[in-house]
């Protein structure tokens, strides 16, 4: 696929449009399909959006070449997370039986903040130190410890380092742990599934095609389907699984525009390879700058890297929101990386730019 010759050239950012690098969103905008689509729709948005979800569900459900009964959609993937992590404390409550929440730190946060708004706690494990993956064998001690049913968190690849953890390791503890009967239930988040390349990942996907129950994965419209702001993402499961998840679940949760815009950039196959074309290359440009500047970078599978700067991110990042590009926050303890979204060609060139000026100030 040919990235189009506007996403390739330089942006000029100004205080009034800034370059929002902070989010992992999908800076190629929505499909011209999927504007289309909601524009056709509007004459029908008076009515709720039954037979859209339900097109928008089988749409999903043939992507991930599963049943429409094995998937669930929700305002965006967190509203699924929510519903998750709500369904499995009350199953474990409910069994009068502990309950905690285990994930790798530094990670995504939603399911975190879910279960602390449930009086769950939470135990963190620190990544890797010399690699910076998700330790798999530490998160199974913690889980082995506790006495009583532990959700583990699992991002994958994990969010801010982009990496991806292994099939062996994850597939395996997941299997293991469903063939011993262990009382651990995996949230397998795979928000950033579409970009990986590594063949070292496997979707969880798999598991729940053999017929495994103790998971649940999640993906999302909102990274490279481009439709953030649309609020549309999806949890895959076993029937069982999915019916706990869906009492936690608002009825008609989902939008008349997300689901028709999602069934029409499913539907738009050049668009999607479009866009993994233009992330690549926006990642092409911003690792020749680091490697060419000596700065380090994690091995990213995902739509953002994570990057060491000068000092601390904060710092780092104020410097950038004056220069008009926004980055992403810290993600402590790691507050000397930053995170940062990679957006078009044509605005990675911009931060390469404001880059190379900054280490000329001493800045990175
Ligand atoms: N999971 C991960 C790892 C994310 O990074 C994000 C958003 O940044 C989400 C889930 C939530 O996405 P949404 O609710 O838009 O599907």
């Amino acid at each position: 696929a040919t990235v189009p010759a506007s996403a390739l050239d330089e942006v000029v950012p100004t205080k009034a449009a800034p370059i929002a690098l902070n989010f992992n969103e999908n800076s190629m905008g929505m499909s011209a399909s999927a504007k289309k689509a909601v524009i056709d729709s509007l004459g029908k948005a008076f009515r709720y959006p039954d037979d859209a979800k339900e097109a928008a569900r089988k749409a999903t459900a043939d992507l991930n070449g599963v049943s429409p009964e094995l998937v669930t959609l929700g305002s965006g993937s967190s509203q699924v997370i929510q519903a998750v992590v709500a369904s499995q404390v009350q199953k474990a409550r409910a069994a009068g039986k502990k309950v905690q929440l285990l994930q790798p730190v530094p990670t995504f946060g939603v399911a975190e903040s879910y279960a602390a708004a449930l009086n769950v706690p939470v135990t963190n494990v620190p990544l890797n130190a010399e690699t910076l993956e998700i330790d798999v064998e530490a998160l199974k001690k913690a889980a082995a410890r506790f006495d009583g049913v532990t959700i583990v968190y699992f991002c994958n690849p994990n969010n801010p380092t982009g990496i991806v953890t292994d099939k062996a390791k994850l597939s395996g503890w997941i299997e293991a742990s469903a063939a011993a009967k262990a009382p651990v239930f995996f949230l397998v988040d795979e928000a950033y599934g579409e970009f990986v390349e590594n063949p070292a990942f496997e979707s969880g996907v798999v598991l729940v095609k053999k017929g495994l129950d103790n998971l649940i994965v999640t993906r999302t419209f909102s990274k490279l389907y481009a439709l953030a702001g649309l609020r549309l993402g999806y949890g895959i499961a076993t029937k069982s699984v999915l019916a706990e998840c869906d009492l936690f679940e608002s009825v008609d949760n989902i939008n008349l525009a997300g689901a028709v815009a999602a069934a029409a950039t499913l539907a738009d196959k050049t668009y999607l390879e479009t866009s993994l074309a233009a992330t690549k290359l926006s990642k092409a440009i911003v690792t020749k700058a680091f490697d060419e500047l000596g700065i380090k970078y994690l091995p990213s599978e995902a739509n953002f890297i994570f990057h060491q700067v000068k000092g601390d991110s904060e710092t780092y990042r104020k410097h950038m929101a004056d220069a008009n590009i926004l980055v992403g926050r810290a993600f402590p303890p790691f507050t000397g990386w930053n995170r940062l979204t990679l957006g078009t060609p044509g605005e990675m060139k911009a931060f390469v730019k404001v880059l190379k000026d900054f280490r000329t100030k001493g800045l990175i």
